[in-house]
């Protein structure tokens, strides 16, 4: 019998909850003359029945929804290293910031004059995002990583077609993030994929052989999906001025090299950065997020508008004036107070600071790979990984256990899984992200914790496959979860109510 107050213990839906008449919160009495919506809205179709809503009291529902919350793992009960997420903590710093009253409740028509405080903000963080990335100007609408990179790309068409030069295809190495190729086809190119080489870097001499003058450009995950740094940037950028194509860096994962390098500097004309991996906003969870996207100068004219402008007499303005823009992505300023979130942090760091968690993410990333190389070896050693690195489950294969069981089991050790069979050029991958915000004492335990799994692996590989055994729910058929999705409630055939 299930303790009532017990987490784990099953919840029926809010809908099995429900009882007619219960009520969460009293209306007071209208003090308004009634009016009978069937005059008032006499030339639209209204709805006959009332909806299907539950009907609870405040008390049950509060602790519907506490229960519910304590089911899921979060970085505020534990780690969470989801290699490719940067799932590190937010300080709650910059989330009283954006919740400050003159922050959150400003109304997205308000006129530029009444929220010259939010539009200083925005502007102050333009300037820092292009001292960082050392590039010209920013645009705040992308809400997330894979708009920005919709964002750049049409950046880099707007470009080319200005020169009356159309080109087709854009160059992805085999080691970017999944959402680069499908941004490009989205945006119309054909997609080139560039072979990584034996170390795991992008074969550059394969690249010279793809690029030709339909090349629109390149887009570099950088450090790439591997955790490593490129290190022949400068080659391939001259290989891309060659024939007059363009730079995209996907700076999702700018923890690794923020405060350190400046893409501009390495040749590239667009870079978009995941204010919500990065800069204080949590990943994951389908919040808002923001992607600025950050371009070189002869990029800019094609920003989407408006752009924030400063009038000789100092006030901000959005300036829609902008024909050659490639037009609005994102109603009103972008999703500001994620913005809001990324000013403060980057505030409150300064630039040492953004330096040292660079180094830190990569110091951290770097002893965990060391404290569980002999049993979780490097997929590719060649080089030194960065903020992340991908191991290879491949040895346990012997036993018949596999990276998502290992995965399984480090739930039971009250960790959340790294992230699995991803990069593909990597066989039984576990790639994992520890950030910088993690303490020695978190990363020891997960090093034992990976150590003990490989062990039981050889000993009692069942005891994987049935992991996880101490969670509300256990192993999940997966692929059915993601295919045979069942969004909405509805009564059980023959339950009216
Ligand atoms: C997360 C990520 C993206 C996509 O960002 P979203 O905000 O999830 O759309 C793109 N590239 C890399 C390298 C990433 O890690």
């Amino acid at each position: 019998m299930p303790v009532l107050g017990d987490p784990r213990a099953p919840e029926p839906t809010v809908f099995d909850k429900s009882r007619p008449g219960r009520r969460a919160a009293a209306l007071p009495p209208l003090d308004v003359p009634a009016v009978d919506p069937a005059d008032a809205l006499a030339d639209v179709e209204l709805a006959t029945e009332p909806p299907l809503l539950p009907e609870l009291g405040e008390l049950d529902l509060v602790r519907h929804f506490t229960r519910l919350s304590q089911r899921n793992h979060g970085i505020d009960i534990g780690f969470y290293p989801l290699g490719s997420c940067s799932m590190k903590y937010n300080p709650r710093m910059s989330e009283a910031i954006a919740g400050q009253p003159a922050f959150r409740d400003v109304h997205p028509w308000a006129p530029d004059e009444a929220v010259q405080g939010t539009l200083g903000v925005l502007a102050e963080l333009e300037t820092w995002l292009c001292e960082l990335t050392g590039l010209h100007r920013a645009t705040f609408q992308p809400a997330a990583g894979a708009h920005g990179e919709l964002c750049g790309l049409m950046l880099f068409r707007a470009y080319h077609e200005d020169r009356g030069d159309a080109r087709r295809t854009v160059i992805v190495p085999d080691s970017a993030h999944g959402t680069n190729p499908a941004s490009a086809a989205m945006c119309g190119y054909d997609v080139v994929t560039v072979p990584s080489g034996p170390n795991g870097l992008v074969d550059v001499d394969a690249l010279e052989g793809a690029v030709d003058e339909q090349t629109a450009g390149i887009m570099l995950t950088n450090p790439n999906t591997l955790g490593l740094f490129e290190v022949e940037i400068e080659r391939m950028s001259r290989l891309m001025e060659d024939v007059g194509g363009l730079m995209y860096y996907d700076g999702a994962n700018f923890n690794a090299i923020c405060g350190r390098v400046r893409p501009g500097r390495m040749g590239f004309d667009v870079v978009h950065l995941n204010v919500h991996k990065t800069f204080a906003t949590p990943h994951g969870g389908g919040g808002p997020g923001a992607g600025p996207v950050v371009v070189s100068e002869r990029l800019a004219p094609y920003l989407p508008a408006p752009v924030l402008a400063r009038r000789d007499d100092g006030t901000l303005f959005w300036d829609h004036d902008r024909p050659q823009s490639i037009g609005r992505l994102h109603g009103f300023h972008g999703n500001t107070l994620v913005l809001v979130r990324a000013l403060a942090y980057l505030l409150a760091h300064g630039g040492d600071g953004l330096a040292q968690m660079a180094a830190k993410a990569v110091l951290n990333a770097n002893y965990v790979a060391q404290g569980i190389t002999d049993v979780l070896p490097l997929g590719y050693p060649h080089h030194q990984p960065m903020h992340e690195f991908v191991s290879t489950a491949k040895a346990l294969k012997a036993h018949g256990v596999r990276a998502l069981d290992v995965s399984k089991r480090l739930i039971d050790h009250g960790f959340h899984p790294p992230t699995n069979y991803f990069p593909l050029i990597v066989d039984e991958a576990l790639m994992i992200e520890p950030t910088e915000t993690e303490s020695r004492e978190t990363l020891d335990a997960f090093i034992v914790a990976l150590r003990a799994i490989c062990a039981e692996a050889a000993a009692d590989p069942d005891a994987l496959h049935a992991a996880p055994t101490t969670t509300p729910v256990g192993r999940l058929d997966e692929g059915r979860a993601g295919r045979h999705l069942v969004l909405r409630w509805e009564p059980a055939a023959g339950d009216d109510g």
